[in-house]
């Protein structure tokens, strides 16, 4: 059997950066997704201030357009607008990100399979048994990433305490917003539906028109994105791409994980109910899950401003999950350490037909760091990540990287 440090189920932003995290202190990360990437997800894909702030790489490779205006509107009546000498937004699209992400997590050292959904996890008092598509695998550690559906949140019986919201998302040429300002503007359109608010986004070559609210509205929202779009002056017909999914939000107090499992972004159910965005959500939990993996006190990621916000609920994780310290000579910049960066080779499990559409792909990641404005579409990195086969199991595992060489930083990670 496999085994790894951690074993992060869900490649979105959460579990990328986690992974990234991770991988860069050093930890042994096989990250799984159900997806082969690049892949998409039905998303604003706008990356705010605070999101910016808190992503682990900087995605400029990725960012289609900067928006510098905001413009709120009243029942598509009143309005008024803001402008900033910086981006407000930071608009990508997800397929670009996410894949963008996945990349660095390779590079830091983090085993990818995409295409491996993790069907069973079993957890006990030292780590988790997983079954990654055909394998089964074995982790001290498993972090739940696997979104607003998630399986994780389900086996350790979270799932039920979040709250689920709903959006709905299509796309139109930019040029349909017919106004050149729209062009650098996010558009919020509030109050037109219960819960939440319609947004108009630009992006490269289209416009993001979405809407999200209560649960309850789900059997509205066609009606509500239709409106929204007549709004914009644009015939709700011409809207494409249209797609829906949930927006996760935890009640008070709902535990960020059980034991020897975490729980991070989506999955945690930490979409903010005001804005609805998650990004930012997504990627403080992934540090703060990292930094509590790597202390070895899984209490204190629950105890962490995710959990903060119920003191009550501070200590819902068992004090089985409170990992046993390592020893010094696992410490980054150990001999242990060093020896270990020098031979990891990233593995990534390989599928004959991503392969084959990797092989076609340059990465052309600096080419693309454009100025504000319109940026080119740029083909999503992960194209150019270099898949191989199936690696020996040598190499997969690290050779003699076994658990006595593991190299933990243990050291924060602000
Ligand atoms: C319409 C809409 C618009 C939005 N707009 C914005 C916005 O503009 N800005 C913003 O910040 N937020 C926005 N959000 C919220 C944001 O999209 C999410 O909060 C964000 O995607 C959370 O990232 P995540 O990594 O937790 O989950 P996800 O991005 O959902 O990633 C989860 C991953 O887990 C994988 N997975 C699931 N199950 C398994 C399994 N069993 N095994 C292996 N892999 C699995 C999936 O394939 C997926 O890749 C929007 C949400 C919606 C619905």
């Amino acid at each position: 059997m496999e085994s790894y440090d951690v074993l992060v189920a869900g490649a979105g932003p959460a579990g990328a950066a986690t992974a990234i995290h991770l991988s860069r202190a050093g930890a042994r990360v096989l990250l799984a997704d159900k997806a082969r990437f690049p892949r998409d997800k039905p998303c604003g894909g706008g990356l705010t201030g605070r999101a910016l702030r808190q992503i682990p790489v900087d995605p400029s490779p990725v960012v289609e357009r900067d928006v510098d205006r905001f413009e709120l509107r009243l029942r598509y009546g009143s309005r008024f607008s803001r402008e900033h000498d910086a981006p407000l937004i930071r608009m990508t699209q997800r397929r670009l990100l996410d894949a963008f992400l996945v990349e660095h997590a390779i590079a830091a050292g983090a085993e990818l399979r995409d295409g491996a959904k993790v069907e069973t996890v079993e957890l006990d008092g030292t780590g988790v048994t997983a079954r990654v598509a055909a394998d089964t695998v074995r982790a001290d550690v498993l972090v739940g990433a696997d979104g607003a559906n998630g399986l994780v949140a389900r086996a350790i019986e979270i799932d039920g305490q979040i709250v689920r919201g709903v959006a709905l998302e299509g796309s139109v040429p930019l040029e349909a917003l017919g106004h050149e300002e729209l062009e650098r503007t996010a558009v919020i359109e509030l109050a037109v539906l219960p819960g939440g608010y319609g947004w108009v986004f630009p992006k490269g070559d289209h416009a993001n028109l979405g809407v999200g609210g209560w649960g309850s509205e789900g059997q509205r929202l066609r009606d509500h994105l239709a409106r929204l779009a007549r709004a914009h002056g644009v015939d709700p017909d011409a809207v494409t791409e249209v797609r829906g999914h949930r927006l996760p939000m935890r009640r008070l107090g709902t535990p960020a994980g059980s034991g020897r499992a975490l729980l991070v972004g989506d999955a945690a159910g930490l979409v903010d109910p005001l804005s609805g965005d998650g990004m930012y959500e997504a990627f403080v939990s992934a540090r703060l899950a990292a930094e509590a993996i790597l202390a070895g006190d899984l209490d204190g990621y629950t105890a962490a401003p995710v959990g903060r916000a119920r003191p009550p609920c501070r200590r819902v994780v068992g004090g089985e999950a409170r990992v046993r310290p390592l020893p010094a000579h696992r410490v980054r910049g150990g001999k242990g350490a060093e020896g270990l960066r020098g031979r990891r080779r990233p593995a990534v499990r390989g599928h004959g037909a991503s392969r084959r559409r990797a092989r076609g792909r340059a990465r052309p990641a600096q080419a693309h760091r454009a100025p504000r404005g319109v940026k080119p579409r740029v083909t999503p990195p992960c194209g150019s990540v270099r898949r191989r086969g199936r690696a020996p199991r040598s190499r997969r595992s690290g050779g003699s990287r076994g658990r006595s060489s593991r190299a933990f930083a243990l050291r924060s990670l602000a």
